[in-house]
């Protein structure tokens, strides 16, 4: 156990402030501003004060702990990305105004990193050389940049944020398996140490492509995602194998666009039209015929628009018209079969998933869930695996009856296989005959500074943040009631002898009434506060509050070491 060193309170920077700022919803982002743990600079950009950065530390630690538990190994790749490797992998078109672009002095284009598979593909495509060397798991922690289209709620979705990122190349789809495996295991380890009660869902893979798909939820009211899920294991969220179908009511929102299409057949799908979720910035549907060109795109958001009117995702498209809308049955609020051309199938995300049958289920927001049993392989290949449910139907698994709630994306695990990046990218590796094979690979990516944010949100009450003690700035703050004097002393005596024991300690040293002092460090919320004054001295005896059950207990002084630490 490594000795620490007391910080003292009185030279902390940590502004506090007394009322709830107007600029913030979220309770995460209210009590992190009023604990002095993060300011804003612009929309979507935040620094981390000396609070805020501890506990950062302290979830980062975590997350190493349990990477290199699992044998990835950790390094660092920079953030600034050459453009070529993006028009490499075709990402440069469909990742969208998300992605940050700069150029340099040169008039070379650049990316600040969203995330980093072809940085990581690149690095190994020449390097990693036989099927003997495989498989390799590397991570790094790093900042991460998206122009999100809506940053807010703080750290919850930030333009710059800390992010782990971990690559996987295997040689064959076994052995991707595995380490997929040992990465869900390594996540539920992780949302468990940061103290966050967290649910694996089966997930869209999205934007990074892929066959299957986890997303690690944070039960918490303030979540973008709905959820619903029984404790045997079953949980669904409503983007999952489903999908929300948006007619634009103003610009912007989800807008349809087709091509000219001969006669309509049918289509057995049910689908409901109503608005995106306001992240919902990447879900595309499209119809496609038989083989494989699209007919229909509904796409959601500006970017995508942009990239399919550029001709980029598929074929050439047009606005569809009212009128049009009303030829395919489409308005708002529809619910029924579409009228399709024979052998047209209806796929979503149809840059990613064109190859397999897209099933569309009857999805309201909050209400319609669509997910897979736990002991089912999840495809959308498979429409009898998907079921639809609601909060209170049957579980499908087991009958109880479904919990719902609300989820934060703490993490996601995705086997991306070997067509997205490494056919691509041309990362190949020879196999046991001396064939060129490209790379099986996962990757993996928890948000850290998302997870700050999660832990707040399940974890505070009304007088402030209640850190659990793995992830706490300090996990005890002794606070002197006298600005001087013996009692003053003996505080400082205490916080050193804590400290000694390895324990993080702060001092409130302030020249403070205890009032104000009781109610910062409540705000502050570190897990134990050991209250030190003339009147328990005389008494032999120390204050020790529990910040989580508001519990005080008289404890005597010289059992203090043993009952703490
Ligand atoms: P979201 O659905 O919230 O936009 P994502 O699915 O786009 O997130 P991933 O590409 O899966 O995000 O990135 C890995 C992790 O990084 C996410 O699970 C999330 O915890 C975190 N993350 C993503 N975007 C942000 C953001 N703008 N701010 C903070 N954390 C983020
Ligand atoms: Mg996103
Ligand atoms: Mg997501
Ligand atoms: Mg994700």
């Amino acid at each position: 156990m490594s000795r620490t060193r007391v910080a003292k309170m009185s030279k902390l920077y940590a502004p506090t402030l007394k009322e709830d700022p107007a600029e913030a919803e979220l309770a995460s982002h209210k009590l992190m501003l009023r604990a002095g743990m993060i300011r804003k600079v612009a929309s979507g950009l935040y620094s981390y004060l000396p609070l805020a950065w501890r506990s950062i530390h302290k979830i980062e630690d975590i997350c190493r702990d349990e990477m290199d538990a699992i044998g990835a190994q950790e390094m660092l790749v920079p953030i600034l990305t050459p453009a070529e490797l993006w028009e490499e992998s075709g990402r440069i078109g469909a990742y969208g105004p998300e992605l940050m672009r700069l150029e340099d002095r040169h008039d070379r284009t650049f990316c600040l990193g969203p995330t980093h598979e072809e940085t990581f593909t690149d690095l190994v495509r020449n390097e990693l050389k036989s099927y003997k060397q495989l498989p390799v798991t590397l991570y790094q922690i790093q900042d991460k940049f998206r122009d999100e289209l809506r940053p807010r709620f703080g750290l919850m979705r930030g333009r710059e944020f800390i992010m782990k990122d971990a690559y996987s190349f295997s040689a064959t789809q076994e052995s991707l398996q595995e380490v997929y495996e040992d990465m869900k295991g390594a996540y539920a380890r992780y949302c468990e140490r940061c103290g966050l009660k967290a649910l694996p869902v089966a997930a869209d893979s999205g934007e990074i492509g892929g066959d299957s798909s986890i997303e690690y939820m944070a039960l918490a009211d303030a979540g973008e995602a709905s959820l619903v899920w029984c404790d045997c294991g079953f949980a669904a969220d409503d983007e999952a194998a489903s999908t929300t179908v948006a007619v634009s009511e103003g610009p912007g929102e989800g807008v349809l666009q087709k091509v000219e299409t001969p006669g309509l057949g049918t289509i057995e799908a049910v689908s409901k039209f109503f608005g995106f979720p306001e992240n919902g910035t990447r879900k595309s549907l499209a119809l496609i015929d038989g083989e494989g060109k699209p007919v229909v795109a509904i796409v959601p958001g500006d970017h995508e628009l942009n990239e399919i009117k550029a001709g980029k995702l598929f074929g050439d498209y047009h606005l569809m018209t009212d009128e049009e809308l009303d030829e395919f049955g489409l308005h708002k609020g529809f619910i029924g079969p579409v009228n399709l051309p024979d052998g047209i199938r209806l796929v979503c995300d149809a840059s990613l998933k064109a190859s397999k049958s897209w099933t569309c289920g009857a999805n309201e927001v909050d209400y319609h869930y669509t997910g897979a049993c736990p002991d089912r392989d999840f495809t959308v290949d498979a429409w009898e695996d998907l079921v639809t449910v609601k909060p209170g139907d049957p579980c499908p698994h087991c009958g109880e009856p479904l919990k719902g709630g609300r989820g934060i994306e703490c993490g996601q695990v995705f086997q991306i296989g070997t067509e997205k990046y490494a056919a691509k990218m041309g990362a190949t590796f020879a196999d046991e005959n001396g064939r060129e094979q490209p790379f099986y690979m996962g990757c993996y990516g928890i948000g850290i500074s998302r997870t700050l944010a999660a832990i707040v949100e399940q974890h505070h009450d009304e007088h402030g943040i209640v850190w659990p003690v793995s992830v706490a700035p300090y996990e005890v703050s002794v606070i002197a009631l006298d600005k001087k004097g013996e009692a003053f002393e003996e505080a400082a005596r205490i916080a050193e002898e804590l400290a000694s024991e390895g324990i993080d300690v702060v001092f409130d040293d302030r020249n403070e009434r205890p009032g104000v002092k009781f109610a910062d460090n409540d705000l502050m919320g570190f897990p134990y506060q050991v209250i030190v004054g003339k009147r328990g001295l005389a008494n032999g005896t120390v204050e020790v509050k529990d910040r989580a059950t508001g519990d005080r207990e008289d404890i005597a002084r010289e059992s203090l070491m043993s009952t703490i630490a």
